[in-house]
């Protein structure tokens, strides 16, 4: 299994060290994540500010 890596702005998950998204730092520490389908119908999306469909981690240390 591939490590992934939580953004710390937008908690998008990836296994790169850096955001591809907005190009921040990730993080190894993080906790729980959630698959986003369609940011426009989730009200967790829309509590995380998360614009487009994608894994996301809950808690990003
Ligand atoms: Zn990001």
């Amino acid at each position: 299994m591939k490590v992934l890596y939580a953004c710390k702005n937008c908690h998008s998950l990836t296994s790169e060290k850096v955001c591809p998204q907005c190009a921040v730092p990730t993080s190894k520490r993080w906790q729980g994540y959630i698959v986003i389908r369609d940011p426009s119908i989730s009200q967790i999306a829309a509590k995380m500010n998360i614009k487009k469909p994608g894994k996301y981690a809950l808690k990003v240390k």
